[in-house]
């Protein structure tokens, strides 16, 4: 296997672009996944409060005998805590339930425009003190509009490292990735493989067939290519391994622009705009 690109994030910070994600992973199955993507490769693990399983995520960390300078690691503020005050304490519990004193990353998981009087700029502010603390590597937002990182921009000091939003061949995102590439935010996609519902496609199938590689790998590639940040999830370790195995190939500008095409922004999470976070 080829090495895993990283990406220098607006800070300095580097984060591999390749990682594994642990949502819907029930906790008594997350030790063991993340000990089968580590094994495998991955070097770069996304939770979140709400996933219900840091504590299982950081078990399997300590356990792996890896250095924790080695493991990325993600997670993000529940919507229950956009309070600062509350916040703090999210965040305390995070640390504590991973069993780390840093996270490299830590992000608000959805804007909330109706909730804590959609003040998401107090709940950023708060993200900063976590940053400055050095307690979180780098901060970002996740599931923000270009309307909401605006709104940061002009009320802020700090810039988000990352933007994590649905993004995958049938929701591309050019809007909001162009607008976070010319605020040099990095773009990280969740569901990369739209939970699985692109992998039918005729169109990656043939270019699957073409390249000798699985349609999930295709899709992946696909990101990569785009300068994304992606971390599929599975707790198959046959899925596992073959999600990791697209760094030895790669996918002509014909293939990409093809895939591209397929867009029909369509979501399978909720719309930042509308969701409450319930
Ligand atoms: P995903 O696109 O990674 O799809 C996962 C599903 O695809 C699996 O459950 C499995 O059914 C299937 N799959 C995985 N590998 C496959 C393979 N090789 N072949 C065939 N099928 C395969 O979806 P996801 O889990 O929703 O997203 C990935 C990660 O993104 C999450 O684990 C989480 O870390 C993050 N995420 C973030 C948010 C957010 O609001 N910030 C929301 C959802 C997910």
């Amino acid at each position: 296997m080829s090495s895993i690109p990283n990406i220098t994030l607006n800070n300095g910070q580097v984060i591999p672009q390749f990682g594994f994600g642990v949502f819907q992973i029930e906790p008594k199955r997350t030790a063991a996944a993340v000990r089968t993507a580590l094994e495998a490769g991955y070097r770069h693990i996304d939770t979140a409060e709400m996933y219900g399983n840091e504590a299982e995520v950081g078990e399997a960390v300590a356990a792996s005998g890896l250095d924790r300078g080695d493991v990325f690691i993600t997670s993000k503020l529940s919507n229950e805590a956009h309070e600062p005050d509350a916040a703090r304490e999210a965040f305390d519990g995070t640390l504590k339930a991973l069993g780390v004193d840093y996270v490299d990353l830590f992000l608000i998981h959805w804007p909330l425009p109706t909730r804590y009087d959609g003040d998401f700029v107090s709940t950023w502010k708060t993200l900063e003190e976590f940053y400055r603390e050095g307690r979180a590597r780098s901060i970002g937002v996740s599931n923000f509009q270009p309307q909401h990182l605006r709104r940061l921009h002009g009320q802020s000091d700090v810039i988000p490292a990352v933007n994590q939003i649905e993004a995958h061949p049938y929701l591309t995102q050019d809007d909001v990735r162009a607008f976070c590439a010319q605020h040099q935010i990095a773009v990280e996609a969740w569901s990369p493989l739209g939970k699985g519902t692109v992998l039918d496609d005729p169109v990656i199938g043939r270019i699957a067939e073409r390249a000798g590689k699985t349609p999930a790998q295709v899709v992946l590639r696909w990101h990569i290519q785009r300068g994304d940040i992606v971390f599929p999830k599975s707790v198959t370790p046959k899925r596992v391994k073959e999600n990791i195995d697209i760094f030895d190939f790669e996918l002509s500008g014909a293939d990409v622009n093809d895939i591209s095409l397929l867009n029909k922004n369509e979501r399978t999470g909720p719309d930042p705009d509308k969701f409450t976070g319930k």
